[in-house]
C-alpha cells in the first residue's frame, strides 16, 4: 500500500470561525490531574522511559524536533482531557508539513494536530480528524500565534476473549468550543500507511507527537485530565 491510498480530500469540512479567545487559560477543576502547569515536564517521559526532551519556556512547552514523542507517565482508561496548543507566527510548509503533531488516546489512536488555518490537506488527516479515519465536522482553527483549545472525551474499548473489540473506542473532540467529533467510533489504530488494526490493549498514556518538522514547532500549555 501507499500512504495516498488512505487519504481523501473532498468534501473539505466547512470553516467555522471560533468565538473570541479567552485571555486566560481554562484552569483545571478540583478533581483533575494536572499534566502540565507551566513549570516542568515531570508528568511526562520520552517513549523509552527517559526524561522528556521537549523545551519548557514561558509557561509553555515546545516540541524539540528530533527528540521523539513524549507520553504521560500515568496510564488512563476513560477520561476528559483538556489541552491547548499553538502553531508559531511565520509558520511555513503546506498540507501535512505545517505544524504537524498529534495527541494519542491510550498510546494507540491519534487525534490530529496540524496548522489547518488556510492550509488544506486530506480531510481525514486534518486537525481534529481521527487520523486516516474520520474527518472533523468542521475546520475551527485559530490563526498561527493564537492558542487553540482541545477538549476530548474518550471512552476506552473493551475486548472479547479473541482480542477483537467487544465495544470499540469512542471519542468526542471540541476545538475552541466547537464540536469536531461527536462520540465517533474509532475503528482501530491510526497508521500512516495501511488500514486501522484492532490490537488488544489496556490502560495507556497520552502521547504527544514529534512529527519532525523543523520549520513548525508546536507549543502546548495547560494540560489536565479528569478520569471517568
Ligand atoms: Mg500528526
Amino acid at each position: 500500500m501507499t500512504p495516498a491510498m488512505t487519504e481523501y480530500w473532498q468534501p473539505q469540512p466547512p470553516v467555522v470561525t471560533p468565538g473570541k479567545a479567552c485571555t486566560e487559560a481554562v484552569a483545571a477543576p478540583s478533581d483533575a490531574i494536572v499534566l502540565f502547569d507551566g513549570k516542568n515536564l515531570s508528568q511526562w517521559e520520552n517513549t523509552k522511559g527517559n526524561a522528556a526532551g521537549w523545551t519548557v519556556h514561558d509557561g509553555v512547552f515546545t516540541v524539540k524536533n528530533g527528540t521523539g514523542d513524549i507520553r504521560t507517565k500515568q496510564k488512563f482508561n476513560d477520561y476528559q482531557l483538556h489541552l491547548e496548543w499553538m502553531t508559531p507566527v511565520g509558520i511555513t510548509g503546506e498540507s501535512q508539513a505545517r505544524g504537524n503533531s498529534g495527541v494519542f488516546m491510550q498510546g494507540m489512536y491519534e487525534i490530529q494536530i496540524l496548522d489547518n488555518y488556510e492550509n488544506e490537506t486530506y480531510v481525514n488527516g486534518q486537525t481534529g480528524s481521527i487520523y486516516k479515519q474520520t474527518p472533523p465536522l468542521v475546520n475551527a482553527m485559530r490563526k498561527p500565534g493564537e492558542w487553540n483549545t482541545y477538549d476530548i472525551i474518550y471512552t476506552a474499548p473493551t475486548f472479547k476473549r479473541d482480542g477483537t473489540y467487544r465495544t470499540p473506542p469512542r471519542v468526542t473532540v471540541l476545538q475552541n468550543g466547537i464540536l469536531l467529533q461527536n462520540n465517533t467510533t474509532i475503528l482501530g489504530t491510526t497508521p500512516y500507511i495501511g488500514f486501522p488494526e484492532v490490537k488488544e490493549h489496556g490502560a495507556g498514556p497520552i502521547i504527544l507527537q514529534d512529527h519532525g518538522d523543523p520549520s513548525a514547532p508546536i507549543s502546548f500549555r495547560n494540560i489536565w485530565i479528569r478520569e471517568l
